[in-house]
């Protein structure tokens, strides 16, 4: 199987949620026994490696695939979660989208200084939620960062958002 195969089972809906985006609809591929299986077994191949030790998903389309990898892995899986979502302590990172401020926020205790982590989501847009999901990471002091994305929009240089010494990849990428 080819990631070909996996690009055209992503549906494409044009002017959703708003006129103007054409909205990757990733259900198509997960409904797929053999898709979600070649989608876990490329992410595990790719971290396999690396000593993670914890896999942390951005809500919500991070939690499809961030805790079947931490399983493979053997490491464990933390939520990134919107605003009053999380119960306990947190740590919070605001950023600016297209209209307006959000946030994403991290229980404070989730990570500590000997964790390598990885942190996934399903798509790169504009780059801004991975960059806020990134800098809550790094304030937390864990040894090494790397960071995951199912789909990339090449088309809107997500990329230009990460420095040099940020460890990017992902595994479908279409124009827009
Ligand atoms: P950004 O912060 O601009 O990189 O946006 C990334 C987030 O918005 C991801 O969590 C996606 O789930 C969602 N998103 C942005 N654009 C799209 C799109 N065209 N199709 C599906 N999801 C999108």
């Amino acid at each position: 199987m080819s990631i070909e195969n996996l690009k055209a089972a992503v549906r494409n809906i044009p002017n959703f949620p708003i006129e103007g985006v054409q909205f990757k609809d990733i259900t198509t591929l997960f409904q797929s026994p053999e898709y979600l299986k070649e989608m876990s077994d490329i992410l595990y191949e790719k971290y396999k490696d690396k000593g993670i030790t914890k896999v942390v998903g951005i809500e919500s389309r991070g939690f499809f695939l961030g805790p079947t990898l931490a399983i493979r892995l053997g490491a464990g899986f933390v939520p990134i979660r919107k605003p009053g979502k999380l119960p306990y302590g947190v740590i919070e990172e605001k950023y600016t989208k297209e209209y307006g401020e959000d946030a994403v926020q991290i229980h404070e205790d989730a990570l500590n200084e000997n964790d390598v982590v990885v942190i996934h989501d399903d798509l790169l847009a504009t780059g801004g939620t991975m960059i806020a999901a990134y800098k809550l990471v790094k304030k937390m002091g864990v040894k090494n960062i790397y960071i995951d994305f199912l789909i990339e929009l090449e088309d809107l240089k997500g990329r230009e958002a990460f420095t040099e010494d940020m460890i990017v990849d992902s595994l479908i990428k279409f124009h827009i």
